[in-house]
């Protein structure tokens, strides 16, 4: 399977231009940027860095946050990036609850007829979108789409353009991974797939994410799910490690993502 590095796994040692050069130089063909460092870099640029060493981009992160007021404006902006950089597709973190709100309901509601007003434009511009369902944990403050049986049937009530990004650190615990993978391959709707590790004890809910065979994710079995559902894109490296991997020289890290990708 082939490799791609989302760039939030140095974000914190290397600029993007940086951070392309490392992918080269490791080997690793494809690249997941974050709209920040796109920004930073200057989106023309980054464009032709990333063209000229051949990486793939497999995701620009991120759209969404459809229960933020200024939704529209930003996810049009975002989808013009990933129409640029050729992405194959915008990952979408789509928001929790409302600031001061408890409704949940509500709040998936306002994020599938946000997606369903997006969706359009989306199709036009050519961008699959891919819905990332986060841990429940993170369902009040980043995403209140939760499993990938809720990322599947909104889905469905959508219609074409629309698919998932499946990461195993938000969806390894679901007794129903294996029969919802298999349902995004039948629906062809699996676009994306993260790897990283589950840390026992996890020490931080968003930045203590596991180097590939650290943890407790069994891998290999997943893998070979996301496989038999007739994926055959990348496998993303996305590592959020402020107490370790953040800390570390660049240039090990991404040795380290190839060894262990390999490996695990
Ligand atoms: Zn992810």
């Amino acid at each position: 399977m082939k490799l791609s590095l989302n760039t939030a796994t140095v974000r914190k040692q290397w600029t993007l231009a940086q951070i392309i050069d490392g992918c080269a130089r490791h080997q690793i063909t494809g690249i997941s940027p974050w709209r920040d460092q796109v920004e930073q870099m200057g989106l023309a640029q980054a464009k032709s860095a990333i063209q000229a060493n051949g990486l793939t981009v497999t995701g620009l992160c991120r759209g969404g946050f459809f229960t933020a007021p200024d939704w529209h404006d930003d996810n049009r902006r975002a989808l013009e990036e990933a129409h640029e950089l050729g992405a194959q597709c915008l990952v979408l973190v789509v928001g929790g609850l409302p600031k001061g709100s408890k409704d949940l309901r509500g709040a998936r509601q306002q994020v599938r007829d946000a997606i369903a007003a997006l969706l359009p434009e989306a199709r036009a511009a050519k961008v699959p979108l891919a819905i990332e369902p986060l841990h429940p944990m993170q369902a009040a403050e980043r995403a209140c789409i939760n499993t990938l049986e809720q990322a599947l049937d909104a889905c469905d009530e959508l219609g074409e353009g629309i698919g998932v990004a499946v990461d195993v650190y938000h969806v390894w615990w679901d007794p129903k991974l294996e029969q919802q993978i298999a349902r995004a391959g039948r629906k062809k709707r699996l676009y994306a797939y993260h790897i990283c590790d589950w840390l026992v004890p996890t020490r931080d809910l968003l930045n203590d994410r596991g180097m590939m065979g650290d943890g407790v994710i069994d891998l290999p079995l997943i893998r070979s799910w996301v496989e038999g559902a007739g994926y055959t894109g990348f496998q993303e490296v996305e590592i959020f490690s402020e107490l370790d991997w953040w800390k570390r020289d660049p240039d090990e890290v991404l040795k380290t993502c190839v060894e262990r990708a390999a490996r695990c």
